[in-house]
């Protein structure tokens, strides 16, 4: 997960003086101490590092926080809105054009996701916006690049357009906008070449594609893994091309914050999504307050909600709700809700979004192994449809049937039904309001 070195260290700068009530200045000196020290630790530009220190440490001795009886949580609501006004302040809306096809052109270097990142906005823009994207493929020197856009349009079903590798990327793009208007297609996401360096061809190649297509954006994809080197692109890229906004990949990853927290204020273009891992739904608009409160451990239940709402079925959701109270719930609506579950993201990231969960100790070691929930899927599956429904069926015997089908030990499969029981008889006692029972959900 990203930051967590970044928020380990800022919870410990911050948590002498959460405790102090009223502090001194002093006391305000020696957290911000630690603080220049935690983010040039994460690789944030030391420019940027000495404006925030000093912003932060001259509001934060003003009269008013030294006076209060809560000046320690007040340090920490100054650090975290000068964080939030350094990513950029508010989200910045991506721009449409009012008239005929938005054009969007996908610049960055090679393996900084791309190709990867022109179908999520596509897939995003499809489901988030209503639009109707088409992809268009003027990368004709990476070897496979236009195959691999082919397929990622073949797996979203967005439709892609191609002239192989003969053709000069100017016309394809040309062409492409003009097939899009044709098929009554709104969005044309160009994606462009990239290089393994930044080379003066390349910025040519971009630089004529952009005059002649006149982008609404050029969106630059970065890896947020390397730190930054991500700024140093940044800022080429914008140098040479007037980039509109930036999108930052691989946030999924243990990236350290350089890049999330340099580009804004570097570059003075906002960023606008996330990628947040290898499948094609995996991308965020970014929240400059949200990464804020993530970066301080305080959770990011917003995301949480919107990606809950993304994924579950409300109607579903309702149906489960009366099974949980009428004690009906089966290993039918299991599966479903672990089915869910997977689509929202890995189970340790999720966890990490829900505030105060990260200082439970031991919290950022837990991992979910993907491969468990598979398991307990392979179990469920080698039952019966009757004793899914009715897992009061499950004697011993079937128990050492569904065992041997799904490959699993014999105290797996028990251990799995004695849970899904306890878990049962729990959430009908909550559902029907009674809380007490809560205490067998973790290893009762
Ligand atoms: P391009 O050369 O810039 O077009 O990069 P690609 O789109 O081919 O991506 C390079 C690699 O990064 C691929 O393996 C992608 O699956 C991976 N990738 C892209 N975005 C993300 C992300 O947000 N998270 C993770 N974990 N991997 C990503």
């Amino acid at each position: 997960m990203a930051f967590e070195g970044l928020t380990g260290r800022l919870q410990d700068a911050f948590s002498g003086l959460r405790k102090k009530g009223k502090i001194t200045e002093a006391d305000v000196k020696d957290a911000m101490r630690e603080v220049r020290l935690a983010l040039l630790e994460a690789d944030v530009n030391y420019k940027v590092v000495r404006e925030f220190v000093k912003t932060v440490r001259e509001k934060a001795i003003g009269e008013e926080v030294l006076e209060s009886i809560n000046g320690g949580q007040q340090v920490v609501k100054i650090v975290n809105d000068e964080l939030t006004h350094l990513m950029g302040g508010t989200q910045e809306k991506i721009i449409f054009a009012d008239r005929g096809p938005t054009v969007y052109m996908m610049t960055g270097l090679q393996g900084a996701g791309k190709t990867t990142t022109a179908g999520k906005l596509a897939n995003y823009l499809r489901k988030q916006e209503n639009k109707k994207p088409m992809l268009v493929a003027a990368d004709i020197y990476r070897p496979a690049a236009i195959d691999q856009l082919q397929t990622v349009g073949s797996d979203l079903n967005i439709p892609v357009f191609s002239m192989g590798d003969q053709v000069s990327p100017v016309e394809i793009a040309e062409k492409g906008i003009q097939e899009a208007k044709d098929t009554n297609r709104d969005v044309v996401i160009i994606d462009t070449a990239g290089r393994l360096h930044i080379d003066e061809t390349l910025m040519d190649e971009l630089e004529n594609v952009k005059t002649a297509v006149n982008p609404h954006e050029i969106f630059l994809v970065v890896d947020a893994m390397t730190g930054q080197d991500a700024v140093n692109v940044a800022n080429t890229f914008n140098d040479r091309l007037d980039i509109t906004s930036v999108i930052l990949t691989k946030l999924d990853g243990d990236t350290r914050g350089g890049a999330a927290l340099s580009i804004r204020s570097v570059t003075q273009k906002p960023i606008k999504f996330t990628g947040t891992g290898e499948r094609l739904d995996a991308l965020e608009p970014f929240h400059p307050d949200r990464m804020a409160n993530r970066i301080l451990g305080m959770g990011d239940i917003l995301t949480l909600v919107e990606r809950a709402q993304q994924e579950v079925d409300e109607k579903k959701a309702e149906e489960m709700a009366v099974k949980m109270r009428e004690n009906t719930y089966d290993f039918n609506d299991f599966i479903d809700q672990m089915d869910q579950m997977q689509n929202m993201g890995p189970m340790e990231d999720l966890l990490k979004m829900i505030p105060g969960v990260n200082q439970i100790p031991g919290m950022d070691q837990f991992e979910m192994d993907p491969k468990d929930m598979a398991h307990m899927k392979a179990i469920v599956m080698s039952m019966t449809p009757e004793e899914r429904a009715n897992p009061d069926l499950l004697s011993q015997k079937r128990r050492r049937r569904i065992a041997k089908g799904s490959a699993r030990n014999i105290a797996e499969v028990n251990r799995m039904i004695k849970q899904f029981k306890q878990s049962k008889e729990m959430m009908s006692k909550m559902s029907n309001g009674n809380m007490s029972g809560m205490e067998n959900l973790f290893g009762g």
